[in-house]
């Protein structure tokens, strides 16, 4: 029963294009969208204009925000009796940020095959020339539009030591960049990728203080389209060695032994029972 609903299921194509420049599109990406019966596309007329310019004519259907829920259904229906489709956003990934996860989780309920056709995404795209550390990233996306949801949310990342990465608009850049500053501190390095792939592609790389007055210097750096990238917290260095003697001893000038050990334990992320013992020695070494 299972493998004959297989059989004749057909498959869905989350497909990725440009996020700025049309040469970005593969050319997977190109003969996957010639060949599907359908195109389930976020904005048809905006990917019309990329259908256009590829040469492409095929029926198209929308599927946003708004109406994902109920045109999955019938999106579903299409693959189960054999139809193939092809998922596509305004740019870059579908997913990332963009319409789609209804779709994707009922197909894999259906057992419809989904198949990825990788390209652009400005997440990667800013990652790679960043010049941050990007072997551990995360990417928060949007943050909340509303000023104290927006720094509520940037304060459960003051510890993070990975590489932070947002999506921003051209009228909240600003006032972002104002509260990062307020809550990751003046000198957090970070960089602002802008209309990445297009004529005014700009990735400036500096302090948050700096970022904010480069955004306040000119109108043309408040506007298009924005990743923010921000530097995680500096991982605490362990203490080495020569240091934790130096500090246990300074504190067993002052301190008994007990209490020293629990302080420099505490300073240093070293064992307490560990300079516990290590002050005993010296305390017992100092008696003699
Ligand atoms: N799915 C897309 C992707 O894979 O990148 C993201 C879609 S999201 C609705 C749009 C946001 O992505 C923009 O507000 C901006 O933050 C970022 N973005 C998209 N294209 C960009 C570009 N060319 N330069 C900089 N940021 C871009």
């Amino acid at each position: 029963m299972q493998s004959k609903k297989n059989n004749m299921t057909g498959q869905l194509y989350v497909v990725a294009t440009p996020i700025g420049n049309l040469g970005d599109i593969s050319q997977r990406a190109k003969e996957t969208l010639e060949k599907v019966d359908l195109i389930a596309a976020e904005d048809t007329r905006h990917t019309g204009k990329l259908l256009a310019h590829l040469g492409i004519k095929k029926p198209m259907q929308s599927l946003h925000a708004h109406n994902e829920r109920a045109r999955t259904e019938k999106l579903i229906d299409l693959l189960q009796t054999g139809g193939s489709v092809a998922l596509v956003s305004d740019a870059g990934t579908p997913l990332i940020s963009d319409p789609g996860f209804p779709l994707i989780r009922a197909a894999q309920k259906a057992d419809i095959k989904i198949i990825p056709i990788p390209g652009p995404s400005a997440v990667i795209a800013a990652l790679s020339v960043a010049g941050l550390p990007c072997d551990r990233f995360i990417f928060e996306g949007f943050l909340p539009a509303k000023s104290k949801a927006r720094l509520a949310q940037l304060k459960t990342l003051t510890t993070e030591t990975r590489t932070l990465v947002f999506y921003e608009s051209p009228h909240r850049i600003e006032q972002t960049i104002t509260d990062m500053l307020a809550v990751f501190g003046a000198e957090r390095e970070a960089v602002i990728a802008r209309e990445l792939t297009k004529t005014f592609e700009q990735i400036k790389q500096a302090s948050l203080a700096e970022l904010q007055a480069w955004l306040q210097d000119s109108e043309n750096h408040r506007r298009g389209e924005f990743v923010v990238l921000v530097k995680g917290r500096e991982e605490k260095q362990p203490a080495t060695e020569p240091e934790i003697n130096q500090l246990l001893k300074i504190l067993l000038e002052e301190l008994p032994v007990k209490q020293a050990a629990k302080i420099a334990a505490k300073l240093s992320g070293e064992s307490k029972n560990k300079l516990y013992e290590l002050a005993l020695n010296f305390r017992q070494k100092d008696d003699r």
